[in-house]
């Protein structure tokens, strides 16, 4: 078979530079018609190994599908685009990306500095597992750049991990400031980008040195893929993180890179959406007598609301709350709504309900991480606001009488 007849492998495709804007990308970064079939949508490629016209002449430079195949190319080609990078890698999930980014940028005995309330499964990595591998880190309040400062170790530090809007109380750290104290103290930035995603803010161009996502959220979009990314641009760091990719084998499926590139392409049309719904989400909460606090950063006071106008172009989909009474009255809003669903994880097109105290944020529980028990979150989807806002309504007013009854 040669190229340009049927099942001709699609090449892997130079990432970069971009010309286009960013809703154009997303539909066709990565993404050209197959150049063997004209199919206008990336095909799906099972297999697990491709024949060499010779030994080691690669026809389309596959070899072996973990270390690579043409469906995950395409998504790493597009991934890139979207990011403004030159290297995308696509992994089995957002942690083994953070793992493999981790692994390749560091070495046992360098010190990491870690936001004060990371994902809760980011922190679980480096405290149960790159710990144990000589990796140290402090964790500290990302969005107090004198407190970022003193806890640099110059000469230590490798690298500060940095997640904006955090996960789940939706603190905002400044990208480019950030990037100048790392790099002042020859440290990395990492900034995972998986509640904004790239549509809403691009680390890369801020100064951040590498990019992480968990694709299984706003990406892939629908609830229905479990998948993680790194995205960088330099190339000998991408060398690194690709060596760590094939050599540990954490990576994503064909058809869960197929299913993550069909995400891709309305990410826009989804995040305009999302944007909007959760502004009016927002707002009603912080409206409503039976609502303590409310974090959004769309919100004008919410302390990062200056610093999210400027390095993100819309807030996201993502809003926390406290509502008056406590864990248990948290607990039977959670119980009482029926259009967000009571469910862990986030960036689906169908609203989500949870309290990460019990949930997504049980590992950090009893460490410095831990999160208000009382904290409600909402990954707020694209159905229509109002049927959004009234269910929300209901579910807090029968549970602030559930509690005032019991
Ligand atoms: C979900 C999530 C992750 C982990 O991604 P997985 O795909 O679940 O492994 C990392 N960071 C953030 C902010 C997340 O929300």
């Amino acid at each position: 078979m040669r190229a340009g007849e049927p099942g001709h492998a699609v090449p892997p495709r130079v990432a970069g530079p971009w010309p286009h804007r960013f809703e154009t990308l997303a539909v066709h970064a990565g993404q050209e018609p197959d150049p063997a079939t004209g199919a206008v949508v990336v095909p799906i490629h099972p297999a697990s190994t491709f024949a060499q016209d010779g030994v080691g002449q690669l026809r389309a430079g596959f070899d072996y599908a973990r270390s690579g195949n043409p469906t995950r190319a395409a998504l790493e080609t597009s991934l890139a685009a979207l990011e403004g990078g030159r290297a995308g890698l696509a992994f089995a999930s957002g942690l083994a990306a953070e793992d493999a980014l981790l692994r390749a940028a560091c070495r046992p005995g360098d010190h990491v500095l870690i936001p004060g309330d990371a994902y809760g499964g980011t922190y679980r990595l480096f405290d149960r597992v790159l710990a144990t591998w000589g990796l140290r880190y402090t964790p500290v309040d990302l969005s107090d750049l004198a407190a970022v400062r003193a806890a640099l170790l110059p000469g230590r530090t490798r690298l500060i991990w940095c997640e904006t809007p955090t996960n789940p109380l939706l603190s905002i750290a400044d990208i480019a400031a950030l990037a100048e104290l790392a790099h002042g103290a020859g440290a990395l930035l990492a900034v995972d980008n998986t509640f904004a995603s790239p549509y809403l803010q691009r680390p890369l161009a801020l100064g951040a040195d590498a990019v992480v996502h968990s694709t299984t959220k706003y990406l892939g979009g629908h609830s229905d893929v479990v998948g993680g990314a790194v995205i960088v641009n330099d190339p000998e760091l991408a060398e690194r993180i690709r060596f760590v990719q094939n050599a540990t084998g954490a990576v994503p499926g064909p058809f869960d890179a197929w299913l993550v590139l069909r995400g891709v392409k309305t990410l826009p049309v989804r995040m305009d959406r999302h944007n909007a719904n959760a502004a009016v989400i927002a707002a009603m909460l912080a409206d409503h007598q039976d609502v303590l606090e409310v974090r959004y950063p769309g919100l004008p006071g919410h302390p990062g609301h200056a610093l999210a106008a400027r390095q993100m172009s819309g807030f996201g989909g993502m809003v926390s709350f406290r509502p008056r009474g406590g864990a248990a009255v948290a607990a039977e809003v959670c119980a009482r709504t029926r259009l967000f669903t009571l469910a862990e994880s986030l960036g689906g097109v169908e609203s989500l309900i949870e309290v990460p105290g019990r949930m997504t944020h049980a590992s950090v529980a009893g460490s410095p991480l831990a999160v208000p028990d009382d904290l409600v979150r909402l990954s707020v989807g694209i159905e229509a606001a109002e049927d959004l806002v009234e269910d929300l309504r209901q579910a807090l007013e029968e549970a602030i009488k559930v509690a005032a009854d019991g």
